[in-house]
């Protein structure tokens, strides 16, 4: 595929930015490398004119951003999700190389939409971001001073994903394709199993919200390596729903 159309589907989602000069850089730092495609989650200051201004060329990007209120929304049709952590957590996808994980990527990208998630300056992402990532990366740095700018994270991926795109590559294999594969489920579809599963497994008494202790985070672990397809998903809610029918416990809401 045309290397600009695949750089076109990888989105660049900040969560929660407190210095709009970074949304700028980061506009600048994506335009550079052939990206354009931002989204903004709850950013605290945005428009301002000192996010113009870092971007310099780059404020068409910034005019196109778009904003939305949670991060489940920015990923709403991405069907690989990946997210960008300074240090290891104990929830949530263990740390990849960035070039190991932008090949991946760029494959994914070969048939849709596909995310890298940032995150805020001070704290960034929280765990329950970080669990809507299939998978997470880190750049590695000095281990005694390994938090990156904002904008300089972004620059450094967007770097990656222009080299790899642009690199002499195989023709498209996809190993993980065989005559049964359906399209990969998007982010909105697993985020749909996942309220599913939850509630039929508290329904049935499995899952006891008072104590969950760490029984989603695992899930989601578990099939955030799986990289389900859409059939796969039909499949999963079809067996809840006969438990549910079964069991005589309808879904909530
Ligand atoms: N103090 C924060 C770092 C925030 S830096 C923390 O410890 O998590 C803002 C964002 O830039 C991070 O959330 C991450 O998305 C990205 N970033 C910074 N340094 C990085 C690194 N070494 N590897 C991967 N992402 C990094």
């Amino acid at each position: 595929m045309n290397p600009e159309v695949l750089l076109s589907r990888i989105r660049v989602v900040l969560c929660r930015t407190s210095h709009p000069g970074n949304i700028g850089a980061a506009a600048r730092a994506m335009k550079t490398m052939g990206l354009s495609s931002l989204y903004l989650v709850q950013p605290k200051q945005f428009p301002d004119p000192e996010a113009d201004t870092r971007a310099t060329g780059a404020v068409d990007l910034l005019q196109r951003a778009i904003i939305t209120s949670s991060l489940s929304e920015a990923l709403v049709g991405a069907s690989y999700v990946v997210a960008l952590s300074a240090r290891q957590r104990d929830i949530g996808p263990a740390l990849g190389a960035p070039r190991e994980t932008v090949a991946r990527l760029l494959s994914e990208a070969e048939r849709g939409d596909v995310a890298l998630v940032f995150g805020n300056e001070t704290v960034g992402l929280s765990n329950e971001e970080i669990l809507h990532c299939q998978a997470a990366v880190t750049i590695p740095t000095n281990p005694d001073f390994s938090s990156l700018n904002l904008g300089s994270a972004v620059q450094v991926l967007c770097y990656d994903c222009r080299m790899a795109a642009f690199a002499e590559r195989p023709p498209h294999v996809d190993a993980g394709v065989t005559p049964f594969s359906s399209p990969a489920a998007t982010h909105d579809e697993i985020e749909g199993l996942y309220a599913h599963l939850e509630s039929v497994m508290t329904a049935t008494g499995f899952f006891n919200p008072k104590q969950p202790g760490r029984l989603l985070p695992k899930l989601r672990r578990l099939f955030g390596r799986a990289r389900l397809e859409r059939d796969e998903i039909n499949i999963l809610r079809g067996v809840l729903a006969a438990t549910e029918v079964r069991t005589g416990h309808g879904r909530k809401g």
